[in-house]
């Protein structure tokens, strides 16, 4: 008699599997994580971590794929991000929570054929300068990730409601390269029909060749790359990160420079990188990438380090640089070079000052802030203790359809 041996092996394309000391590490979409204790795993039945496989002894596939499947519900509500080590959030297709309405993460619509998408939150890097106060020292208490196929859904929705070619611009609160399935995110954004092509920023310090190679196959058509001096110790003040190694960085500009359109995207921060900017010009002329300088600007939840220059001094510095290199940085007209158009409006749902009763989701991201859903928007509500239920709440922010709402 042949005695029949039961063995199940779950396989995840997302997912991969760690077996430690007495728990078992699960890693998400490369930089998210959670841990499930080995015990809870051992009651479906004696386990082996292979990769992207789990593999139960003595159970069938059926039987150990659902109690697997609530042992996974319960560990992606305590779900952490590796780099910043904040509690993250998943949102999915079935999450219940629409990619309208923040800020930080989803897609945003400022009425023109370029739309933002934001496929997560969190930074390797800790500017000095950062406008949206992410990275490794952040105030914020916690970061999103959103399902690659759900947000590729709802862009074409919004782009269909556009009617118009549209650009996809990769814009995250954050460093996308820190998503793991960005390349494939680029590539089923550029096959959309009527998306004419894809940019990103990104801080580059986490670009290699391969990685280059890949992101424009799928399809890149720009990437813009902010770095802000060429000397090691200044560009590492900058950045925040002790890691920052700008010689790689640069290495890498210049690989990527020959594989898609390549931007140097400095921000100019008085009594930090005065010298350096005209060094990054020839960096960026050097491997034949544009160069944008921006002026530092004040922001009130950002990281402040110097008072903002004014607008003539700014541009009289960069026409000093424009003399000099011979080269145009003041009379770009950004509209044309972005090939920005204005498209109809997508509605919206609230007004500025209207109450609102919405369904809370998850914590948002700083203390006493929660993610509420209402009108087919989601909703960042601050002053909220409330962590499950409605909440009545008063929009006071609803420009391109970004909703900030206060609890009452
Ligand atoms: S790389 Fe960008 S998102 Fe990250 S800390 Fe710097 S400015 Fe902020």
């Amino acid at each position: 008699m042949q005695i029949e041996v039961k063995q199940a092996r779950l396989e995840f394309r997302d997912l991969g599997f760690e077996k430690l000391e007495g728990k078992t590490r699960v890693s998400f979409l490369r930089n998210f994580y959670f841990d499930v204790e080995n015990e809870l795993l051992e009651r479906i039945g004696p386990f082996q971590a292979d990769g992207n496989s789990i593999v139960f002894a003595g159970s069938t596939e059926k039987s150990a794929r659902a109690r697997f499947n609530q042992i996974l519900d319960h560990g992606f509500a305590n779900m952490y991000n590796k780099v910043t080590k904040k509690p993250s959030y998943y949102i999915h297709r079935y999450s219940g929570i629409p990619l309208i309405g923040s800020n930080a993460f989803g897609l945003i619509d400022r009425n023109t054929n370029i739309i933002e998408v934001k496929p997560l939150t969190g930074c390797n890097e800790n500017c000095n300068y950062c406008s949206v106060d992410e990275g490794l020292r952040t105030r914020k208490v916690s970061e999103v990730v959103i399902e690659r196929e759900y947000l590729v859904q709802e862009f074409r929705k919004l782009a269909e409601f556009k009617g118009c070619e549209v650009e996809a611009y990769i814009n995250s609160q954050g460093e996308p390269t820190l998503y793991g399935p960005l390349p494939e995110l680029i590539s089923d954004l550029k096959g959309l029909e009527m998306v004419r092509g894809v940019v990103m920023n990104s801080n580059g310090s986490l670009l290699d060749e391969d990685y280059i190679d890949r992101l424009a196959a799928a399809g890149l058509r720009r990437l813009n790359l902010s770095l802000n001096a060429i000397d090691p110790q200044k560009a590492k003040i900058i950045s925040g990160w002790g890691k920052y190694d700008i010689e790689r960085t640069k290495r890498m500009a210049a690989y990527a420079a020959e594989k898609t359109e390549l931007l140097i995207a400095p921000v100019w921060l008085p009594g930090y990188n005065d010298d350096e900017i005209p060094k990054l010009v020839e960096f960026a002329l050097g491997i034949g990438a544009k160069i944008g300088i921006q002026n530092f600007l004040y922001y009130k939840r950002g990281r402040n380090p110097v008072t903002a220059m004014k607008w003539e001094d700014f541009y009289a510095r960069l026409a000093g640089l424009e003399e000099k290199y011979g080269i145009n940085l003041t009379k770009m007209d950004l509209a044309d070079e972005f090939r920005i158009r204005p498209t109809i409006n997508l509605p919206k749902p609230f007004r500025k000052g209207r109450v609102v009763d919405a369904e809370i989701k998850i914590p948002g991201r700083y203390p006493n802030e929660k993610i509420a859903v209402a009108g087919n928007r989601n909703i960042t509500i601050s002053n909220c203790p409330k962590s499950s239920g409605t909440v009545r709440a008063k929009i006071i922010r609803s420009k391109h359809n970004v909703f900030d709402a206060i609890a009452i």
